[in-house]
Protein backbone atom coordinates (compact mmCIF):
# COMPACT_ATOMS: atom_id res chain seq x y z
CA UNK A 1 0.00 0.00 0.00
CA UNK A 2 1.06 3.62 -1.07
CA UNK A 3 0.80 5.93 2.26
CA UNK A 4 -0.46 8.24 -0.48
CA UNK A 5 -3.30 6.47 -1.62
CA UNK A 6 -4.47 5.08 2.29
CA UNK A 7 -6.23 6.92 4.92
CA UNK A 8 -3.95 6.81 7.86
CA UNK A 9 -4.94 10.45 10.09
CA UNK A 10 -1.95 10.97 12.44
CA UNK A 11 -2.35 13.08 15.29
CA UNK A 12 0.41 15.29 16.53
CA UNK A 13 -1.16 16.11 19.86
CA UNK A 14 -2.86 13.16 22.57
CA UNK A 15 -6.49 13.88 22.34
CA UNK A 16 -7.12 14.48 26.07
CA UNK A 17 -9.86 12.51 26.61
CA UNK A 18 -8.04 9.13 26.28
CA UNK A 19 -7.24 8.26 29.49
CA UNK A 20 -4.78 5.36 28.94
CA UNK A 21 -1.90 4.79 26.47
CA UNK A 22 -3.68 2.10 23.99
CA UNK A 23 -6.32 4.25 23.64
CA UNK A 24 -4.00 7.46 22.73
CA UNK A 25 -2.14 6.04 20.41
CA UNK A 26 -4.93 4.33 18.03
CA UNK A 27 -6.51 7.92 17.68
CA UNK A 28 -2.85 9.07 17.11
CA UNK A 29 -1.94 6.76 14.87
CA UNK A 30 -5.28 7.02 13.70
CA UNK A 31 -6.57 3.66 13.52
CA UNK A 32 -9.65 4.37 15.27
CA UNK A 33 -12.08 7.30 15.68
CA UNK A 34 -14.96 7.34 18.24
CA UNK A 35 -18.66 7.72 16.83
CA UNK A 36 -20.60 7.61 20.89
CA UNK A 37 -19.68 6.47 23.64
CA UNK A 38 -18.16 3.27 23.66
CA UNK A 39 -18.95 3.35 19.92
CA UNK A 40 -16.04 2.91 17.38
CA UNK A 41 -15.23 3.06 13.48
CA UNK A 42 -12.31 1.19 13.06
CA UNK A 43 -10.48 3.17 10.12
CA UNK A 44 -7.96 0.77 7.37
CA UNK A 45 -4.88 0.71 9.73
CA UNK A 46 -7.09 -0.57 12.74
CA UNK A 47 -8.96 -2.76 10.54
CA UNK A 48 -6.37 -4.47 9.63
CA UNK A 49 -4.67 -5.16 12.84
CA UNK A 50 -8.24 -6.37 13.87
CA UNK A 51 -8.44 -8.95 10.81
CA UNK A 52 -5.22 -10.23 11.95
CA UNK A 53 -6.25 -11.23 14.93
CA UNK A 54 -9.33 -12.44 14.05
CA UNK A 55 -7.41 -14.53 10.86
CA UNK A 56 -5.33 -16.05 14.05
CA UNK A 57 -8.14 -16.73 16.15
CA UNK A 58 -10.54 -18.57 13.22
CA UNK A 59 -7.33 -20.93 12.24
CA UNK A 60 -6.61 -22.15 15.50
CA UNK A 61 -10.52 -22.45 15.62
CA UNK A 62 -10.79 -24.74 12.98
CA UNK A 63 -7.81 -26.44 13.50
CA UNK A 64 -9.26 -27.49 17.19
CA UNK A 65 -12.31 -28.72 15.32
CA UNK A 66 -14.58 -25.97 16.14
CA UNK A 67 -17.33 -25.47 13.32
CA UNK A 68 -17.98 -21.62 12.22
CA UNK A 69 -21.35 -19.96 12.15
CA UNK A 70 -23.17 -17.09 12.74
CA UNK A 71 -25.31 -15.96 15.00
CA UNK A 72 -27.98 -12.68 14.87
CA UNK A 73 -26.98 -9.97 16.85
CA UNK A 74 -30.57 -8.97 16.96
CA UNK A 75 -32.68 -11.59 19.14
CA UNK A 76 -36.30 -11.82 20.25
CA UNK A 77 -37.24 -11.51 23.84
CA UNK A 78 -38.93 -15.12 24.24
CA UNK A 79 -35.63 -16.98 23.86
CA UNK A 80 -33.91 -14.58 26.99
CA UNK A 81 -37.29 -15.47 28.75
CA UNK A 82 -36.76 -19.50 28.39
CA UNK A 83 -33.37 -19.21 30.13
CA UNK A 84 -34.68 -16.14 32.50
CA UNK A 85 -32.38 -13.89 31.69
CA UNK A 86 -34.17 -11.48 30.14
CA UNK A 87 -35.48 -10.44 33.70
CA UNK A 88 -31.70 -10.87 35.53
CA UNK A 89 -28.95 -9.53 32.95
CA UNK A 90 -29.83 -5.86 34.00
CA UNK A 91 -29.27 -2.98 31.87
CA UNK A 92 -26.23 -3.86 30.20
CA UNK A 93 -28.90 -5.86 27.94
CA UNK A 94 -29.91 -3.18 25.59
CA UNK A 95 -34.10 -3.68 24.74
CA UNK A 96 -36.35 -2.27 22.17
CA UNK A 97 -39.43 -2.86 20.68
CA UNK A 98 -39.78 -3.14 16.52
CA UNK A 99 -42.71 -1.46 14.57
CA UNK A 100 -45.58 -4.64 15.92
CA UNK A 101 -44.37 -3.76 19.78
CA UNK A 102 -42.31 -7.42 19.67
CA UNK A 103 -39.63 -6.85 22.08
CA UNK A 104 -35.85 -7.85 21.29
CA UNK A 105 -32.39 -6.82 22.40
CA UNK A 106 -29.04 -6.60 20.57
CA UNK A 107 -27.28 -9.39 21.76
CA UNK A 108 -24.34 -8.96 25.06
CA UNK A 109 -23.36 -12.79 24.44
CA UNK A 110 -25.23 -16.40 22.62
CA UNK A 111 -25.40 -18.85 24.77
CA UNK A 112 -29.68 -18.39 24.38
CA UNK A 113 -29.25 -18.73 20.28
CA UNK A 114 -26.84 -21.28 20.30
CA UNK A 115 -28.89 -23.61 22.74
CA UNK A 116 -31.94 -22.94 20.70
CA UNK A 117 -29.86 -24.09 17.65
CA UNK A 118 -28.19 -27.24 19.64
CA UNK A 119 -32.13 -27.67 20.93
CA UNK A 120 -33.20 -28.02 17.13
CA UNK A 121 -31.25 -30.10 15.64
CA UNK A 122 -28.56 -32.11 18.13
CA UNK A 123 -30.79 -35.37 18.40
CA UNK A 124 -28.44 -38.29 19.39
CA UNK A 125 -25.19 -38.76 21.48
CA UNK A 126 -23.83 -39.40 18.10
CA UNK A 127 -24.24 -35.61 17.21
CA UNK A 128 -21.74 -34.94 19.59
CA UNK A 129 -18.79 -33.76 21.01
CA UNK A 130 -19.88 -30.28 19.10
CA UNK A 131 -18.37 -26.51 19.03
CA UNK A 132 -19.33 -23.94 17.71
CA UNK A 133 -18.32 -20.40 17.32
CA UNK A 134 -18.52 -17.37 15.92
CA UNK A 135 -16.57 -13.84 14.99
CA UNK A 136 -19.72 -11.49 15.78
CA UNK A 137 -20.53 -7.98 17.18
CA UNK A 138 -21.43 -7.82 20.61
CA UNK A 139 -23.47 -5.28 22.69
CA UNK A 140 -23.04 -4.01 26.13
CA UNK A 141 -24.48 -0.96 27.75
CA UNK A 142 -21.33 -0.95 30.10
CA UNK A 143 -22.38 1.28 32.77
CA UNK A 144 -19.16 3.13 32.34
CA UNK A 145 -17.29 2.36 28.81
CA UNK A 146 -14.03 3.54 28.90
CA UNK A 147 -10.27 3.35 27.71
CA UNK A 148 -11.71 3.76 24.34
CA UNK A 149 -12.09 -0.33 22.64
CA UNK A 150 -10.85 -1.90 25.53
CA UNK A 151 -14.36 -1.48 27.65
CA UNK A 152 -16.58 -0.71 24.72
CA UNK A 153 -20.18 -1.22 24.27
CA UNK A 154 -19.95 -2.86 20.90
CA UNK A 155 -16.70 -4.68 20.03
CA UNK A 156 -15.58 -8.06 18.31
CA UNK A 157 -16.25 -11.18 20.29
CA UNK A 158 -15.31 -14.60 19.13
CA UNK A 159 -17.34 -16.96 21.29
CA UNK A 160 -17.52 -20.53 21.07
CA UNK A 161 -20.26 -23.07 22.72
CA UNK A 162 -19.28 -26.70 23.13
CA UNK A 163 -21.97 -29.56 23.05
CA UNK A 164 -21.08 -33.00 25.26
CA UNK A 165 -22.65 -36.07 26.56
CA UNK A 166 -21.64 -35.60 29.77
CA UNK A 167 -18.83 -33.79 32.50
CA UNK A 168 -16.43 -36.24 31.50
CA UNK A 169 -16.64 -35.18 27.77
CA UNK A 170 -17.10 -31.85 28.63
CA UNK A 171 -13.93 -31.67 30.27
CA UNK A 172 -12.54 -33.11 27.14
CA UNK A 173 -13.62 -30.06 25.35
CA UNK A 174 -12.83 -27.69 27.72
CA UNK A 175 -9.13 -29.00 27.53
CA UNK A 176 -9.54 -29.03 23.71
CA UNK A 177 -10.23 -24.90 24.01
CA UNK A 178 -7.58 -24.60 26.58
CA UNK A 179 -4.59 -25.84 24.61
CA UNK A 180 -6.25 -23.60 21.34
CA UNK A 181 -6.18 -20.54 23.41
CA UNK A 182 -2.77 -21.04 24.66
CA UNK A 183 -1.57 -21.28 20.77
CA UNK A 184 -3.98 -18.31 19.68
CA UNK A 185 -2.03 -16.05 22.26
CA UNK A 186 1.48 -17.70 21.61
CA UNK A 187 0.71 -16.99 17.90
CA UNK A 188 -0.59 -13.04 18.63
CA UNK A 189 3.09 -12.58 20.10
CA UNK A 190 1.76 -11.83 23.45
CA UNK A 191 3.05 -12.26 26.89
CA UNK A 192 -0.12 -13.63 28.66
CA UNK A 193 -0.63 -15.40 32.09
CA UNK A 194 -3.40 -18.39 32.65
CA UNK A 195 -5.49 -18.12 35.77
CA UNK A 196 -8.25 -19.55 37.17
CA UNK A 197 -11.26 -17.49 37.30
CA UNK A 198 -14.21 -17.76 39.39
CA UNK A 199 -16.39 -20.77 38.19
CA UNK A 200 -19.45 -18.78 40.19
CA UNK A 201 -22.29 -21.65 40.94
CA UNK A 202 -20.56 -24.95 39.04
CA UNK A 203 -17.05 -24.27 41.26
CA UNK A 204 -13.95 -26.59 40.03
CA UNK A 205 -11.04 -25.29 38.33
CA UNK A 206 -13.01 -25.25 35.36
CA UNK A 207 -13.29 -21.47 34.63
CA UNK A 208 -9.69 -19.81 33.08
CA UNK A 209 -8.74 -16.48 32.20
CA UNK A 210 -6.14 -15.68 29.34
CA UNK A 211 -4.85 -12.25 30.61
CA UNK A 212 -2.32 -10.49 28.94
CA UNK A 213 0.57 -8.58 31.09
CA UNK A 214 0.45 -4.93 31.20
CA UNK A 215 0.97 -2.81 34.29
CA UNK A 216 -2.16 -1.18 33.46
CA UNK A 217 -4.65 -3.98 33.58
CA UNK A 218 -8.17 -3.51 35.37
CA UNK A 219 -7.29 -7.27 36.90
CA UNK A 220 -5.11 -8.34 39.23
CA UNK A 221 -3.49 -11.46 39.33
CA UNK A 222 -1.70 -13.73 41.83
CA UNK A 223 0.66 -16.27 40.43
CA UNK A 224 3.47 -18.73 42.39
CA UNK A 225 7.03 -18.70 40.49
CA UNK A 226 8.03 -22.19 42.47
CA UNK A 227 4.86 -24.18 41.59
CA UNK A 228 2.72 -22.52 38.71
CA UNK A 229 -0.27 -21.64 40.91
CA UNK A 230 -1.90 -18.54 39.23
CA UNK A 231 -5.45 -16.95 39.62
CA UNK A 232 -7.31 -13.69 39.19
CA UNK A 233 -7.47 -12.02 42.54
CA UNK A 234 -11.34 -12.31 42.81
CA UNK A 235 -10.65 -16.15 42.89
CA UNK A 236 -7.41 -16.46 44.53
CA UNK A 237 -7.81 -18.81 47.73
CA UNK A 238 -6.18 -17.10 51.15
CA UNK A 239 -5.47 -20.23 53.19
CA UNK A 240 -6.03 -21.30 56.81
CA UNK A 241 -3.41 -21.30 59.43
CA UNK A 242 -3.33 -24.96 61.21
CA UNK A 243 -2.23 -23.71 64.77
CA UNK A 244 -5.49 -24.99 67.09
CA UNK A 245 -7.64 -22.61 68.43
CA UNK A 246 -6.59 -19.95 71.19
CA UNK A 247 -7.46 -20.61 74.74
CA UNK A 248 -10.18 -17.89 75.54
CA UNK A 249 -9.37 -14.71 77.55
CA UNK A 250 -11.70 -13.08 80.04
CA UNK A 251 -15.51 -12.87 79.19
CA UNK A 252 -16.46 -10.19 76.86
CA UNK A 253 -16.94 -6.74 77.48
CA UNK A 254 -19.17 -3.60 76.47
CA UNK A 255 -17.17 -0.35 75.93
CA UNK A 256 -18.57 3.13 74.67
CA UNK A 257 -16.93 4.23 71.66
CA UNK A 258 -18.31 7.46 70.89
CA UNK A 259 -17.53 9.27 67.59
CA UNK A 260 -15.29 6.30 66.26
CA UNK A 261 -16.85 4.57 62.69
CA UNK A 262 -14.39 3.17 60.98
CA UNK A 263 -11.94 0.17 61.63
CA UNK A 264 -8.89 2.90 62.10
CA UNK A 265 -10.60 4.91 64.48
CA UNK A 266 -12.27 1.68 66.90
CA UNK A 267 -8.51 0.68 67.03
CA UNK A 268 -7.14 4.26 68.13
CA UNK A 269 -9.70 4.61 69.80
CA UNK A 270 -8.97 1.10 72.02
CA UNK A 271 -5.80 1.13 71.50
CA UNK A 272 -5.57 -2.25 69.23
CA UNK A 273 -4.34 -2.92 65.78
CA UNK A 274 -6.90 -3.20 63.02
CA UNK A 275 -6.39 -6.80 62.79
CA UNK A 276 -7.51 -7.23 66.58
CA UNK A 277 -11.23 -5.62 65.21
CA UNK A 278 -13.66 -7.87 63.02
CA UNK A 279 -15.96 -6.58 60.49
CA UNK A 280 -19.09 -7.67 60.21
CA UNK A 281 -21.00 -7.08 57.77
CA UNK A 282 -24.53 -8.00 56.87
CA UNK A 283 -26.37 -9.06 53.35
CA UNK A 284 -28.69 -10.17 51.78
CA UNK A 285 -28.22 -13.59 49.80
CA UNK A 286 -31.58 -13.89 47.78
CA UNK A 287 -33.30 -11.55 50.10
CA UNK A 288 -32.32 -13.32 53.39
CA UNK A 289 -30.01 -11.93 55.86
CA UNK A 290 -26.37 -13.23 56.86
CA UNK A 291 -23.88 -11.83 58.73
CA UNK A 292 -20.06 -12.04 57.11
CA UNK A 293 -17.13 -11.41 59.31
CA UNK A 294 -13.49 -10.45 58.15
CA UNK A 295 -10.79 -9.26 59.60
CA UNK A 296 -10.36 -5.55 60.26
CA UNK A 297 -7.49 -4.83 57.98
CA UNK A 298 -9.17 -7.25 55.23
CA UNK A 299 -11.60 -7.27 52.75
CA UNK A 300 -14.37 -9.32 52.09
CA UNK A 301 -14.27 -11.21 48.78
CA UNK A 302 -17.96 -10.87 48.09
CA UNK A 303 -17.89 -13.70 44.76
CA UNK A 304 -15.94 -16.15 47.35
CA UNK A 305 -19.36 -15.49 49.88
CA UNK A 306 -21.61 -15.53 47.39
CA UNK A 307 -20.48 -18.97 46.64
CA UNK A 308 -19.86 -20.37 49.36
CA UNK A 309 -23.66 -19.59 49.74
CA UNK A 310 -24.62 -21.08 46.80
CA UNK A 311 -26.37 -17.64 45.85
CA UNK A 312 -27.57 -16.05 42.41
CA UNK A 313 -27.70 -12.58 44.05
CA UNK A 314 -25.63 -10.92 46.65
CA UNK A 315 -26.15 -7.23 48.17
CA UNK A 316 -25.09 -5.33 51.13
CA UNK A 317 -28.29 -5.26 53.54
CA UNK A 318 -29.95 -1.77 53.48
CA UNK A 319 -29.89 0.12 57.35
CA UNK A 320 -33.11 -0.61 57.78
CA UNK A 321 -32.54 -4.26 57.45
CA UNK A 322 -29.66 -4.09 59.58
CA UNK A 323 -31.19 -2.61 62.50
CA UNK A 324 -33.97 -5.70 62.39
CA UNK A 325 -31.40 -8.17 62.20
CA UNK A 326 -28.71 -6.75 64.59
CA UNK A 327 -31.31 -4.66 66.67
CA UNK A 328 -28.51 -1.84 66.26
CA UNK A 329 -27.52 1.23 63.46
CA UNK A 330 -25.06 0.36 60.17
CA UNK A 331 -21.55 0.47 61.35
CA UNK A 332 -22.22 -1.18 64.74
CA UNK A 333 -22.99 -4.80 63.92
CA UNK A 334 -21.00 -7.54 65.62
CA UNK A 335 -22.69 -11.24 65.69
CA UNK A 336 -23.12 -11.78 69.51
CA UNK A 337 -27.06 -12.62 69.87
CA UNK A 338 -27.61 -12.55 66.06
CA UNK A 339 -30.19 -15.41 64.57
CA UNK A 340 -29.01 -15.06 60.96
CA UNK A 341 -26.34 -17.54 60.16
CA UNK A 342 -22.99 -16.05 61.12
CA UNK A 343 -19.75 -16.87 58.56
CA UNK A 344 -17.04 -15.88 59.39
CA UNK A 345 -13.39 -16.04 57.55
CA UNK A 346 -11.56 -18.74 59.01
CA UNK A 347 -8.25 -16.66 59.74
CA UNK A 348 -10.81 -14.96 62.75
CA UNK A 349 -10.78 -18.26 64.73
CA UNK A 350 -7.48 -17.52 65.25
CA UNK A 351 -7.70 -14.41 67.77
CA UNK A 352 -7.63 -14.77 71.14
CA UNK A 353 -9.81 -11.72 71.53
CA UNK A 354 -11.79 -9.68 69.09
CA UNK A 355 -13.27 -6.53 68.95
CA UNK A 356 -16.67 -6.72 67.64
CA UNK A 357 -19.76 -4.45 67.10
CA UNK A 358 -21.85 -4.17 69.85
CA UNK A 359 -24.92 -3.79 67.74
CA UNK A 360 -25.93 -0.96 69.37
CA UNK A 361 -24.70 2.96 68.37
CA UNK A 362 -21.22 4.17 69.87
CA UNK A 363 -20.73 0.51 71.40
CA UNK A 364 -18.10 -2.23 70.73
CA UNK A 365 -17.36 -5.82 72.78
CA UNK A 366 -14.06 -6.38 73.65
CA UNK A 367 -12.96 -9.87 74.36
CA UNK A 368 -14.64 -11.73 71.76
CA UNK A 369 -13.83 -15.43 71.10
CA UNK A 370 -15.51 -16.79 68.35
CA UNK A 371 -15.57 -20.47 69.23
CA UNK A 372 -16.86 -19.47 73.09
CA UNK A 373 -19.08 -16.77 72.39
CA UNK A 374 -20.57 -17.99 68.68
CA UNK A 375 -20.32 -21.30 68.23
CA UNK A 376 -22.49 -21.70 65.48
CA UNK A 377 -20.53 -19.43 63.54
CA UNK A 378 -19.37 -21.22 60.09
CA UNK A 379 -15.89 -20.77 58.92
CA UNK A 380 -15.16 -20.34 55.73
CA UNK A 381 -12.33 -18.79 52.87
CA UNK A 382 -14.31 -15.22 52.65
CA UNK A 383 -11.55 -12.85 52.07
CA UNK A 384 -9.61 -10.84 49.22
CA UNK A 385 -6.21 -12.65 49.19
CA UNK A 386 -3.40 -9.95 50.09
CA UNK A 387 0.14 -9.67 49.93
CA UNK A 388 1.05 -11.78 53.85
CA UNK A 389 -0.54 -14.87 52.06
CA UNK A 390 1.25 -17.36 50.90
CA UNK A 391 0.99 -19.69 47.94
CA UNK A 392 -2.38 -21.82 48.90
CA UNK A 393 -0.78 -25.02 46.87
CA UNK A 394 3.06 -24.79 47.76
CA UNK A 395 3.53 -22.80 50.67
CA UNK A 396 5.60 -20.70 48.51
CA UNK A 397 5.81 -16.51 48.16
CA UNK A 398 3.12 -15.17 45.93
CA UNK A 399 3.77 -12.42 42.85
CA UNK A 400 1.16 -9.86 42.65
CA UNK A 401 0.66 -8.84 38.78
CA UNK A 402 -1.53 -6.79 36.54
CA UNK A 403 -3.57 -8.18 33.69
CA UNK A 404 -6.12 -7.74 30.79
CA UNK A 405 -8.80 -10.12 30.17
CA UNK A 406 -8.84 -11.34 26.98
CA UNK A 407 -10.13 -14.77 26.89
CA UNK A 408 -12.44 -16.29 29.32
CA UNK A 409 -13.10 -20.30 28.98
CA UNK A 410 -16.40 -21.68 31.54
CA UNK A 411 -18.08 -24.48 31.84
CA UNK A 412 -21.97 -23.97 31.70
CA UNK A 413 -22.91 -27.28 32.56
CA UNK A 414 -26.99 -27.90 32.32
CA UNK A 415 -27.68 -24.54 33.07
CA UNK A 416 -28.92 -23.41 30.17
CA UNK A 417 -30.21 -26.91 28.31
CA UNK A 418 -31.77 -27.49 31.00
CA UNK A 419 -33.59 -23.73 31.33
CA UNK A 420 -34.35 -24.35 27.73
CA UNK A 421 -35.14 -28.16 27.38
CA UNK A 422 -32.06 -28.95 24.77
CA UNK A 423 -31.92 -32.49 25.15
CA UNK A 424 -30.35 -35.88 23.69
CA UNK A 425 -31.51 -39.05 23.42
CA UNK A 426 -28.24 -41.69 24.87
CA UNK A 427 -27.86 -45.15 23.16
CA UNK A 428 -30.53 -46.52 24.93
CA UNK A 429 -33.00 -44.19 23.72
CA UNK A 430 -33.46 -42.30 27.11
CA UNK A 431 -33.08 -38.63 27.04
CA UNK A 432 -30.75 -36.20 28.81
CA UNK A 433 -29.67 -32.41 29.12
CA UNK A 434 -26.76 -31.62 26.92
CA UNK A 435 -23.87 -30.64 29.23
CA UNK A 436 -22.16 -27.37 27.56
CA UNK A 437 -19.26 -25.15 27.92
CA UNK A 438 -18.72 -21.52 26.44
CA UNK A 439 -15.63 -19.71 25.24
CA UNK A 440 -14.88 -15.86 24.48
CA UNK A 441 -12.40 -14.06 23.33
CA UNK A 442 -12.17 -10.36 23.36
CA UNK A 443 -10.72 -10.00 19.52
CA UNK A 444 -10.98 -6.00 19.40
CA UNK A 445 -9.84 -5.69 23.32
CA UNK A 446 -6.85 -7.66 21.91
CA UNK A 447 -5.78 -4.97 19.81
CA UNK A 448 -5.82 -2.62 22.55
CA UNK A 449 -4.09 -4.67 24.92
CA UNK A 450 -1.19 -5.58 22.41
CA UNK A 451 -0.81 -2.07 22.66
CA UNK A 452 -0.95 -1.47 26.43
CA UNK A 453 2.01 -4.25 26.07
CA UNK A 454 4.65 -3.23 23.31
CA UNK A 455 4.75 1.33 23.15
CA UNK A 456 7.21 3.46 23.74
CA UNK A 457 7.45 6.76 23.82
CA UNK A 458 7.23 7.25 20.12
CA UNK A 459 4.36 5.17 20.13
CA UNK A 460 3.01 1.46 19.46
CA UNK A 461 5.26 -1.37 19.06
CA UNK A 462 3.15 -3.43 17.30
CA UNK A 463 3.70 -7.63 17.44
CA UNK A 464 5.16 -9.08 13.73
CA UNK A 465 1.68 -11.35 13.74
CA UNK A 466 -0.66 -8.95 13.88
CA UNK A 467 1.08 -5.69 12.78
CA UNK A 468 -0.94 -3.49 10.44
CA UNK A 469 1.94 -3.80 7.50
CA UNK A 470 5.03 -6.30 8.14
CA UNK A 471 7.28 -3.95 6.55
CA UNK A 472 7.23 0.07 6.09
CA UNK A 473 9.69 1.34 3.50
CA UNK A 474 10.68 4.96 3.55
CA UNK A 475 12.51 6.57 0.75
CA UNK A 476 14.46 10.02 1.78
CA UNK A 477 13.58 12.00 -1.26
CA UNK A 478 10.30 12.29 -3.58
CA UNK A 479 12.06 11.46 -6.93
CA UNK A 480 15.47 10.01 -8.87
CA UNK A 481 17.08 6.86 -7.77
CA UNK A 482 15.97 6.74 -4.24
CA UNK A 483 12.46 6.62 -5.26
CA UNK A 484 12.58 4.15 -8.07
CA UNK A 485 14.42 1.59 -6.03
CA UNK A 486 12.43 1.94 -2.97
CA UNK A 487 9.31 1.42 -5.29
CA UNK A 488 11.25 -1.68 -6.81
CA UNK A 489 11.72 -2.88 -3.21
CA UNK A 490 7.71 -2.20 -2.99
CA UNK A 491 7.38 -4.05 -5.65
CA UNK A 492 9.36 -7.42 -4.91
CA UNK A 493 8.26 -7.73 -0.88
CA UNK A 494 4.78 -7.28 -2.28
CA UNK A 495 4.89 -10.11 -4.76
CA UNK A 496 6.32 -12.19 -1.94
CA UNK A 497 3.66 -11.71 -0.34
CA UNK A 498 4.75 -9.41 2.56
CA UNK A 499 2.59 -6.85 3.84
CA UNK A 500 4.53 -3.71 3.15
CA UNK A 501 3.65 0.05 3.20
CA UNK A 502 5.64 2.73 1.57
CA UNK A 503 5.83 6.38 2.24
CA UNK A 504 5.91 8.37 -0.67
CA UNK A 505 4.13 11.18 0.68
CA UNK A 506 6.17 14.58 -0.50
CA UNK A 507 7.27 15.10 3.32
CA UNK A 508 10.42 16.01 5.32
CA UNK A 509 11.85 12.44 6.57
CA UNK A 510 11.19 13.59 9.76
CA UNK A 511 7.95 13.87 9.46
CA UNK A 512 7.98 9.92 8.01
CA UNK A 513 10.33 9.24 10.46
CA UNK A 514 7.91 9.89 13.18
CA UNK A 515 4.81 8.71 11.58
CA UNK A 516 6.52 5.33 11.28
CA UNK A 517 7.63 5.10 14.89
CA UNK A 518 3.68 6.30 16.00
CA UNK A 519 2.19 3.14 13.79
CA UNK A 520 4.29 0.60 15.44
CA UNK A 521 5.34 -0.96 11.96
CA UNK A 522 7.90 -3.82 13.16
CA UNK A 523 10.48 -3.63 10.35
CA UNK A 524 11.83 -0.30 8.61
CA UNK A 525 13.88 -0.06 5.80
CA UNK A 526 15.36 3.21 4.72
CA UNK A 527 16.36 3.95 1.37
CA UNK A 528 18.78 7.12 0.65
CA UNK A 529 21.29 8.09 -1.65
CA UNK A 530 24.06 7.39 0.79
CA UNK A 531 23.42 3.95 1.19
CA UNK A 532 22.25 3.27 -2.03
CA UNK A 533 25.91 4.19 -3.58
CA UNK A 534 27.74 1.71 -0.94
CA UNK A 535 24.71 -0.86 -2.49
CA UNK A 536 23.19 -0.76 0.89
CA UNK A 537 19.66 0.24 2.63
CA UNK A 538 18.66 0.49 6.12
CA UNK A 539 16.75 -1.74 8.09
CA UNK A 540 15.75 -0.33 11.67
CA UNK A 541 13.90 -2.96 14.38
CA UNK A 542 10.71 -0.79 15.89
CA UNK A 543 11.37 -3.09 19.01
CA UNK A 544 14.56 -2.80 20.07
CA UNK A 545 15.84 -0.35 17.77
CA UNK A 546 18.67 -2.60 16.45
CA UNK A 547 19.82 -0.90 13.12
CA UNK A 548 21.59 -2.95 10.24
CA UNK A 549 22.51 -2.42 6.63
CA UNK A 550 21.44 -5.21 3.90
CA UNK A 551 23.00 -5.03 0.74
CA UNK A 552 20.32 -3.92 -1.31
CA UNK A 553 20.41 -7.25 -3.94
CA UNK A 554 19.60 -9.10 -1.11
CA UNK A 555 16.82 -6.90 1.29
CA UNK A 556 14.02 -8.17 0.17
CA UNK A 557 14.56 -12.04 0.49
CA UNK A 558 15.75 -10.90 3.70
CA UNK A 559 13.02 -9.32 5.03
CA UNK A 560 10.83 -12.45 3.58
CA UNK A 561 12.77 -14.54 5.96
CA UNK A 562 12.26 -12.25 8.72
CA UNK A 563 8.92 -11.84 8.23
CA UNK A 564 8.07 -15.40 7.99
CA UNK A 565 10.19 -16.38 10.81
CA UNK A 566 8.35 -13.76 12.99
CA UNK A 567 4.99 -15.38 12.05
CA UNK A 568 4.33 -11.99 9.80
CA UNK A 569 0.92 -12.38 8.12
CA UNK A 570 -0.28 -11.20 4.92
CA UNK A 571 -3.79 -9.94 4.29
P1 LIG B 1 -15.18 -8.08 31.92
O1 LIG B 1 -15.00 -8.72 33.26
O2 LIG B 1 -13.93 -7.43 31.38
O3 LIG B 1 -16.40 -7.22 31.82
P2 LIG B 1 -16.67 -10.31 31.00
O4 LIG B 1 -16.43 -11.31 32.06
O5 LIG B 1 -17.92 -9.54 30.99
O6 LIG B 1 -15.42 -9.30 30.93
P3 LIG B 1 -17.05 -12.31 28.94
O7 LIG B 1 -18.52 -12.23 29.02
O8 LIG B 1 -16.36 -13.53 29.44
O9 LIG B 1 -16.41 -11.01 29.60
O10 LIG B 1 -16.62 -11.99 27.44
C1 LIG B 1 -15.54 -12.61 26.76
C2 LIG B 1 -14.44 -11.61 26.43
O11 LIG B 1 -14.96 -10.46 25.76
C3 LIG B 1 -13.74 -11.04 27.65
O12 LIG B 1 -12.72 -11.91 28.08
C4 LIG B 1 -13.18 -9.73 27.13
O13 LIG B 1 -11.92 -9.95 26.52
C5 LIG B 1 -14.17 -9.32 26.07
N1 LIG B 1 -15.04 -8.22 26.55
C6 LIG B 1 -16.00 -8.28 27.49
N2 LIG B 1 -16.58 -7.09 27.66
C7 LIG B 1 -15.98 -6.24 26.78
C8 LIG B 1 -16.14 -4.85 26.46
N3 LIG B 1 -17.06 -4.11 27.08
N4 LIG B 1 -15.35 -4.31 25.51
C9 LIG B 1 -14.42 -5.06 24.86
N5 LIG B 1 -14.23 -6.37 25.13
C10 LIG B 1 -14.98 -6.96 26.07
MG1 LIG C 1 -18.43 -7.60 31.61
Amino acid sequence: MKFSRTLIPTLKETPADAEIVSHQLMLRAGLIRKLASGIYNWLPLGYRVLRKVENIVRQEMDSAGALEILMPAVQPAELWQSSGRWDHYGKELLRFADRHDNAYCLAPTHEEVVTDIAKREIRSYRDMPLNLYQIQTKFRDEIRPRFGIMRAREFLMKDAYSFDVDDQAAAASYQVMHQAYTRIFERLGLRFSVVEADSGAIGGSFSHEFMVLADTGEDAIVSCGGCGYAANLEKAEAVASHAGAPEPGPATAEVATPGAHTVEEVAEFLGVAPHQIAKTLIYLADGQPVAAMVRGDRELNEIKLKNQLGAAELQLAPPAVIQEVTGGPLGFSGPLGLEVPVWVDHELLQAPALVVGANKADHHLTGLHLQRDVPQARPADLRVIAPDDACPRCGGELEFARGIEVGHIFRLGTKYSTAMGAEYLDAEGQSHPIVMGCYGIGVSRIVAAAIEQGHDDNGIIFPLPIAPYSVTILPLGHQGPVMEKALELYRQLGQKGVDVLIDDRDLRPGVKFKDADLVGIPLRLVVGNKGLKQGQVELKHRADGRVEMLPLEQAADSLVEMVNQGGGQTL
